[in-house]
């Protein structure tokens, strides 16, 4: 049996950040996966690739399985999903998955930083292009890798994002709420 945790929030509400600062948790970033398996020449590594740099929806067929499965969720420590849901319809699909693997929701960590905090972080956030760190350190990453903006983090990749996040914010809340126990933080 699995424990499983969600942080969820629009872009750049730190939801990384909140995760590592966690203690005794099993981390599961679905970024990071789909970064590493976007480097895999498969099929899905291929797809993924694409979807990252193109925005595209990725489907709950490829995505779930990709990153809650027997090889990444911990038995010992409760697991922190970040990075789904974004949409909606993801909801349903994820109940289903964690039912068939026994896997149990527990808290849904709400990060809703005001607007404006979300945009001051937009403008100095930068990336490593080595480990993916995002940090607002201009110079190199203690890993020897770069710190650039990413093309995720340019204004119109951004404002794209957060009305996603705004138009299926209110359903997935209110649908998680019914088994998840809501934690909000407004900063
Ligand atoms: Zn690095």
């Amino acid at each position: 049996m699995y424990l499983l945790s969600i942080v969820y929030g629009p872009p750049l509400s730190g939801k990384s950040t909140f995760a590592s600062k966690m203690n005794n948790i099993n981390h599961i970033s679905v970024g990071k996966i789909c970064r590493h398996e976007s480097s895999q020449q498969s099929f899905r590594g291929l797809y993924l690739k694409h979807a990252i740099l193109y925005n595209w929806f990725i489907p709950s067929q490829i995505l779930l399985p990709l990153v809650l499965n027997n090889n990444i969720l911990s038995q010992n420590q409760e697991n922190v999903l970040d990075g789904i849901p974004k949409y909606s319809h993801e909801i349903n699909p994820l109940k289903k998955l964690c039912k068939n693997n026994k896997v149990n929701l527990k808290t849904l960590h709400y990060l809703n930083p005001p607007l404006d905090i979300l945009l001051n972080r937009l403008k100095t956030r930068r990336t490593c292009n080595l480990c993916y760190k995002s940090s607002t350190n201009t110079n190199l990453c203690s890993c020897g890798g770069l710190m650039i903006t990413r093309e995720e983090d340019s204004m119109t990749y951004f404002l794209d994002r957060y009305s996603r996040f705004q138009n299926h914010s209110a359903i997935i809340l209110e649908k998680l709420s019914s088994f998840m126990e809501i934690k909000t933080y407004v900063d």
